[in-house]
């Protein structure tokens, strides 16, 4: 398809909320080592719950569906991964605005947003061992591939977000929890990354591939 509408959004959400849950205890394990094994119950409970508001309230437009998923996390999610989830879905949302079909200047402009609000929260830089590295990449190959085709450009963001989660395992953390540990948190893969390839990939799905 030349747009994706509503129905990519929700199939999206499903999904993403699906390898949440499958991947709890991943997330869990990777925050324990180098956080407060709670990335995975964070997660699990905020998409949870986001999934109960869209089946409660069904939204019209895709930014609609984007938006109940930020108040939803923002209100539900605590810890850091609430705060900047929530901003990079509302933002997002914002980014669509009402439209009902997403070309893929669309679907870019969303991720873009979506990043950059994560920015704006936490305000961390690439290399800082976060969800932004995994986010960045992705941003980035969605660009590249821009003219392919909505499934084309959600499969490059997906496939960078797995590589930057992958490249997070070297670097040492310099925001959030991580940072506590210094060196020591080197060697590890960051969750908020891991989750974040999770989300990404689980949109790309939605899309066919
Ligand atoms: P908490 O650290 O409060 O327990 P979570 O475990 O749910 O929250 O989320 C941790 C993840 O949040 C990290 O793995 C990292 O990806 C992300 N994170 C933390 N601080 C920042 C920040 N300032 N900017 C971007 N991402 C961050
Ligand atoms: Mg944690
Ligand atoms: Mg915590």
């Amino acid at each position: 398809a030349a747009t994706l509408g509503l129905d990519w959004a929700l199939d999206w959400l499903h999904r993403a909320g699906a390898v949440l849950a499958e991947q709890r205890m991943a997330l869990i394990e990777l925050d324990r080592v180098i956080g407060d094994a709670d990335h995975g119950e964070n997660m699990e409970r905020g998409f949870t719950a986001a999934l109960a508001k869209l089946e409660a309230a069904p939204p019209a437009t895709p930014g609609a569906a984007l938006k109940s998923v930020a108040m939803t996390l923002m209100s539900t999610v605590g810890g850091a991964a609430g705060p900047l989830y929530g901003t990079a879905f509302l933002r997002a949302a914002t980014a669509l605005g009402d439209a009902e079909e997403l070309d893929d200047a669309a679907l870019l402009a969303m991720l873009t947003a979506a990043r950059d609000g994560i920015v704006a929260r936490g305000k961390a830089d690439p290399g800082d061992k976060t969800m932004i590295d995994a986010w960045t990449p992705a941003v980035d190959a969605a660009g590249a591939a821009v003219g392919q085709g909505p499934a084309a450009v959600l499969r490059a963001a997906a496939d960078a977000a797995a590589l930057g989660a992958e490249a997070t395992e070297p670097l040492v953390a310099r925001k959030g929890r991580a940072s506590y540990l210094g060196e020591r948190s080197a060697g590890h893969r960051d969750p908020g990354a891991q989750s974040t390839s999770f989300i990404l990939r689980a949109a790309a799905d939605a899309a066919g591939n």
